[in-house]
């Protein structure tokens, strides 16, 4: 029996799970700009909460898998940098904070890692050892398999970077210290700035729009609005260019797609496939760009895999 968590920047998602089946759910809305502190005392509440919702005594639980969007240190399995969200996780003792308040094991992991073996398990890479996972959101997760093997390195820190790869030579400054990482030229948390920049900005009606969102600039950009196609067109650019380079990298036989931005209608999903496959190096044949399967559930699905893999070992 399994406790999963996937704290995200907007939401938190928590499932009591066993062998690849899911029991019982919970959503709360993050507070990211809080800190990670804050939310403990609620994420242990609605594990109790999920076990009710099943009719399971928490005893029977005794791991903890929590899916967080940020590299983690291996050896102390600590946050090891927050960006922008969380400041406080760096500083904070999970391990501890779980085997004290809870009398649980805790296993964490980077999210998109956990989003890649949830769809290696059970969702779109169910019978393919090389893969590779992009996830589109607020930020650009990525994560790779290869052989069958996760891709890790010394650090904990290979394949899971693909967000901060230099697409853009001399663009953007990223949250990382880089200039034109993918993230910073085509992720949610940086639509306002470069729609801004655009000379058609200010007679599109994304100007008052409020947040900008992906679906909201899809959407716009189907009825015709200039400036939402261009930020369109220069996000399947990027996302493109992004995983050209991770097929270069990882060679997969498979690149799944998934993230926030993949859950709406996508409806930009062919141009992006076309695009990759137009300017991918293969000649052994030819990479399969696919949609997720798990949705927003990947993750949890990846951290039941971690536990079960983990009480094997
Ligand atoms: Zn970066």
């Amino acid at each position: 029996m399994a406790l999963v968590t996937d704290i995200g920047g907007t939401r938190i998602k928590l499932a009591l799970m066993r062998d690849q089946s899911v029991l019982a759910q919970r959503t709360l809305t993050a507070h990211s700009d809080e800190g990670l502190a804050p939310q403990l005392p609620k994420i242990a509440q609605a594990y109790d909460s999920l076990c009710r919702d099943a009719h399971i005594d928490r005893s029977e639980c005794t791991d903890i898998a929590m899916a967080f969007p940020s590299l983690i240190d291996p050896q102390t399995n600590r946050v090891l940098v927050a960006y922008g969200k969380y400041e406080d996780a760096p500083r904070l003792d999970l391990t501890r904070w779980s085997r004290e308040t809870l009398g649980l094991r805790l296993w964490i992991e980077n999210d998109a890692r956990l989003a890649l073996l949830g769809e290696w398990q059970a969702g779109a890479g169910r019978g393919c050892d090389d893969l590779v996972m992009l996830t589109l959101g607020t930020g650009l997760g990525t994560a790779a398999l290869t052989e069958g093997q996760v891709v890790r390195g010394k650090h904990g820190q290979a394949g899971i970077l693909g967000g901060h790869l230099t697409v853009q030579q001399g663009g953007r400054l990223c949250t990382c210290g880089n200039r034109g990482c993918a993230e910073a030229e085509a992720s949610t948390s940086v639509l306002r700035t470069i729609a801004a920049g655009l000379s058609d900005y200010s007679a599109s009606p994304l100007r008052n729009a409020g947040v900008i969102d992906f679906e909201k600039v899809f959407r716009l950009a189907r009825e015709g609005d200039s400036c939402a196609e261009s930020l369109r067109v220069h996000a399947i650019e990027i996302w493109s260019s992004l995983i050209v380079n991770l097929i270069h990298a990882y060679d997969p036989e498979r690149v799944i797609v998934g993230g926030g931005i993949m859950t709406g209608e996508a409806d930009f999903f062919p141009d992006l496939q076309h695009r990759v496959l137009a300017h991918a190096h293969t000649p052994w044949g030819q990479v399969s760009i696919m949609r997720s399967q798990l949705g927003d559930a990947a993750a949890l699905f990846g951290g039941e895999y971690l536990i079960r893999q983990n009480s094997l070992n």
